[in-house]
């Protein structure tokens, strides 16, 4: 299962997208989206994120 960010939590720091190593996340309305069809579920930008948005 791919992971998700919570927009609400998301500050929009992009520490996460540099750390996805398949590109699965994009910026998106000054936050930053997952793309659940491309996510391989590695679970290294959960450990990137310094708010703790993301979740599987
Ligand atoms: S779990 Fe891995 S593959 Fe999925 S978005 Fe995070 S870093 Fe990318
Ligand atoms: S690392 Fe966390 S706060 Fe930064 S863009 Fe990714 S989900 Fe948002």
């Amino acid at each position: 299962m791919a992971y998700k960010i919570d927009a609400n939590v998301c500050v929009g720091c992009g520490a996460c997208a540099g750390n996805c190593p398949v590109s699965a996340i994009e910026p998106k309305n000054d936050k930053y989206e997952i793309d659940p069809n491309v996510c391989i579920s590695c679970r290294a930008c959960k450990s990137t994120c310094p708010v703790n948005a993301i979740s599987q």
